[in-house]
């Protein structure tokens, strides 16, 4: 563990002090990240000195202000949209599977090397097992959308030992490539296809809470979560709302359904035990979003 360990108390005369360390969320937009709570709920349990903010960045000013992270030593930055691609390309230092996704979610600062690394597919597949449960060995999956969210979620069941990993997504070119990823596992497919499938994920925002105006059809799934049916397992990675309309109504297709509240509390966990060194306090990180593993979703 790189940071002086106490038991910050929040509010107090003497919280923060000049050895509190410095971590934070970097995105676009960032003001309804629950990483703040998730990150501050273990430093608190682990006695960690630490703070972690959220820092809503551009991304004209993404390199600027990650070297001025670098510069002012915080300990880690994670990184959410639209940033992840950039964050790989910036680091000094990337894991395999950065290296292989092109998109980072966790930035480590240790002199003036910036580490990279992407904890989002062992954190689907550590939700899927811990709490779907589900095993994706040897089982069918689908993944919707071709994005970062997408492509770790492709790598990571592949890797898990997916049977067929289909890609279906609203830009073929983008879908070809995504399904790359899983090398002779996986395949672009249409919506249609996904009729037994064991396992769909959807890794598009469709349904997410807006900060803002969305365009003119943002709200369009490419695939019709109504026509899926009981046997199958349904993941919206979007987890605000808890429920999107995408999720009922696979839900009332029969199926079994879980949000992505799951896997943000994992990928946060990692990153936890990344940064210090210790395994992640994971009752304390559930208890910090309002819910208990057993019933997250
Ligand atoms: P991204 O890189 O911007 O990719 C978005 C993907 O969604 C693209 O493939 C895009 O298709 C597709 N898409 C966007 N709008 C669509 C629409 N209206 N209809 C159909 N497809 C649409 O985003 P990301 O980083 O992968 O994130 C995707 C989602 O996952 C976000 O909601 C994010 O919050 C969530 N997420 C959750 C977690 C978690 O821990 N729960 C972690 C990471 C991400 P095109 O290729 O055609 O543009």
């Amino acid at each position: 563990m790189s940071g002086p360990v106490i038991s910050p108390s929040r509010g107090s005369a003497s919280w923060p002090s000049a050895d509190t360390g410095l971590c934070g969320v970097i995105g676009h937009p960032v003001r309804h990240s629950l990483s703040p709570r998730l990150h501050q709920a273990a430093y608190r349990a682990l006695g960690v000195d630490w703070a972690y903010l959220a820092f809503d960045v551009a991304p004209a000013s993404f390199a600027a202000a990650v070297e001025g992270a670098r510069a002012l030593g915080l300990v880690g930055l994670s990184v959410t949209m639209p940033h992840k691609d950039a964050a790989a390309h910036l680091a000094t230092r990337r894991s395999a599977t950065v290296l292989r996704l092109g998109a980072a979610n966790t930035l480590t600062f240790s002199g003036r090397q910036i580490s990279a690394e992407s904890t989002d597919g062992e954190a689907l597949i550590e939700d899927l097992r811990s709490s779907g449960p589900f095993d994706p060995s040897g089982k069918t999956c689908a993944v919707i959308g071709a994005g970062g969210a997408a492509r770790a979620a492709i790598l990571a069941l592949a890797d898990a030992g997916a049977s067929e990993v289909l890609v279906v997504n609203r830009t073929a070119a983008r879908a070809y490539r995504a399904a790359q990823l899983a090398g002779a596992r996986g395949r672009v497919a249409k919506a249609e296809e996904l009729e037994g499938v064991e396992l769909i994920v959807n890794a598009t925002p469709v349904g997410m809470q807006a900060d803002g105006a969305r365009e003119p059809g943002a709200d369009e799934p490419v695939v019709d979560s109504s026509r899926f049916a009981a046997g199958q397992l349904v993941v919206d990675m979007v987890y605000d709302p808890p429920v999107t309309e995408w999720r009922a109504l696979a839900e009332a297709s029969g199926a079994r359904t879980r949000n992505g509240l799951g896997m943000l509390v994992h990928q946060a966990a990692r990153q936890v035990e990344i940064w210090t060194g210790t395994r992640a306090p994971l009752p304390e990180m559930w208890r910090a979003v309002g819910r208990r593993p057993a019933t997250g979703s």
